[in-house]
């Protein structure tokens, strides 16, 4: 079963919208197999956007991420990495379709809200960099005969 990396960022926090996001993953069907409320390092920040370093907004990226808590999270579910990243939309909030997370509740690109892994490579790689094998849970929600034939 696929699993993907997802992270409310502090404006999604700040703003009062943990439950809300969380309730579109839910609805949607996936499963949470994993959930913390913290305040990133500089360092995991920096290991979390590696690929980003030598952009011109790495260090304005680390500063916003660092900034407050964040909802990091892991959900479980049959193409869950692409189907996330659809429910999230372009990164631009600007651009993003309405009916998605970024495209409903955001205006800047340097606070769109939440963060979702791009391809099963980056999900394992960020998974392990924010949560220990043991801090996921294995289990399997009454509602899957429901969810699937
Ligand atoms: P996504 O989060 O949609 O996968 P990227 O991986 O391209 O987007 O970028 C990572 C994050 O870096 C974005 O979510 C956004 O917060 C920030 N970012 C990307 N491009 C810019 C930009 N041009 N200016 C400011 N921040 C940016």
């Amino acid at each position: 079963m696929e699993r993907t990396f997802l992270a409310i960022k502090p404006d999604g926090v700040q703003r009062g919208l943990v439950g809300e996001i969380i309730s579109r993953f839910e609805t949607k069907g996936f499963t949470l197999v994993g959930l913390k409320f913290l305040k990133a390092s500089r360092e995991l920040a920096e290991q979390h956007y590696a690929v980003h370093k030598e952009r011109p907004f790495f260090g304005s990226l680390v500063d916003f991420i660092t900034s407050g808590p964040v909802v990091a999270m892991v959900w479980e579910g049959d193409g869950v990495i692409a189907s996330a990243r659809k429910l999230i939309g372009a990164t631009n909030p600007l651009t993003a379709e309405p009916g998605t997370i970024r495209g409903d509740l955001g205006i800047n690109i340097g606070r769109n809200i939440i963060h979702g892994s791009d391809a099963p490579e980056t999900a394992q790689y960020e998974i392990g960099l924010w949560f220990r094998e043991e801090e996921l849970v294995n289990w399997q929600p009454h509602l899957t005969p429901w969810l699937h034939e």
